[in-house]
């Protein structure tokens, strides 16, 4: 009961009574807060290692509750996914993301990776395949490649999930396996599933310099993503130090707070803009 507690606390910064009480009113919260438009979308910049431009952004879901704050996503998606919610989120999210897409489209060239993270529950659900067409025919027509990000951890969880990934690739999405590294499963999977992208883990980059361990490791993985033909983004890129690091040793692509912090709509126009200035 601790441990439900301490979830209860720092999911939504309250003090909770009765554990079902709480998961009612939360789970009604999440409904609350889509009506009342308490979400929003940021995107954080996914640069090519060579130009070191802008070649995707990574859509990252925040919640700006009016009594907790800020709620960061960690806190909410898997109580969202235990209450059933996940779908309703997702799909307002990407209702969200389609009201900025003809201003995202002028600041994003043609081809830029629009990287959207999708939770199991929905992923395995019936809904799943009209949600994400729906999603993709309310973008501008083939401005945007849609990658879809799944993590090592929930991959597992679908039997069918060969098929679905077959059936999306047919329909012309990606797909990337988020958080690389953190999971359990055999690399046998990897093949089996057909990944486009590979996303190494930030604590993987995170120790970078610290850990002496970490570069074969991750030359490892680099060679096994080259042999299954998969591209390369390396997560939680913080310094040049690390940037130099993953580039020398053939990352495709980088993400992290050292080449930008996900952003506002507002504040990636002010970023894109005043890059084509310069
Ligand atoms: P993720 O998919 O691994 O997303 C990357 C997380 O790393 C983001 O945290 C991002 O803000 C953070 N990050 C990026 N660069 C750096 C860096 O240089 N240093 C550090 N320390 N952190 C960095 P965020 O936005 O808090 O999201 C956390 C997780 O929540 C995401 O991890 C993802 O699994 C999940 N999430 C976010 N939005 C959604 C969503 O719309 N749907 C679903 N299902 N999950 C989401
Ligand atoms: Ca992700
Ligand atoms: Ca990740
Ligand atoms: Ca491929």
């Amino acid at each position: 009961a601790a441990l439900v507690g301490l979830g209860c606390g720092l999911a939504f910064g309250l003090t909770c009574g009765g554990v079902f009480s709480l998961r009612q009113r939360s789970g009604k919260e999440i409904l609350t807060g889509i009506n009342r438009g308490q979400f929003y979308p940021v995107y954080q910049p996914i640069v090519e290692a060579k130009s070191l431009k802008t070649a995707g952004v990574e859509v990252l879901l925040r919640w700006q509750h009016p009594s907790a704050g800020t709620i960061p996503p960690d806190a909410f998606i898997s109580f969202a996914e235990a209450q059933n919610l996940i779908a309703p989120l997702t799909r307002h999210l990407f209702e969200l993301i389609a009201a900025d897409a003809p201003t995202l489209c002028t600041l994003l060239p043609e081809g830029t990776r629009l990287g959207i993270n999708l939770a199991p529950g929905h992923l395995h659900s019936p809904a799943f395949k009209d949600d994400i067409l729906r999603f993709s025919a309310s973008l501008p027509k083939g401005h945007f490649q849609i990658v879809l990000e799944i993590t090592e951890r929930d991959m597992l969880k679908g039997e069918e999930a060969p098929a679905l990934f077959d059936w999306l690739h047919r329909q012309g999405f990606e797909i990337a396996i988020d958080d690389f590294g953190t999971g359990h499963s055999a690399l046998i999977y990897l093949e089996r599933f057909q990944f486009d992208y590979l996303k190494i883990d930030r604590g993987f980059v995170n120790a970078i310099g610290q850990d002496t361990v970490t570069a074969p490791v991750l030359d490892a993985v680099l060679m096994l993503a080259e042999r299954l033909n998969m591209t390369t983004v390396a997560e939680g890129v913080e310094n040049a130090e690390q940037a130099k690091w993953l580039i020398d040793r053939g990352v495709n692509y980088l993400q992290g707070y050292w080449f930008s912090r996900p952003l506002t709509l507002m504040q990636l126009r002010r970023r894109e803009s005043g890059n084509a200035q310069a």
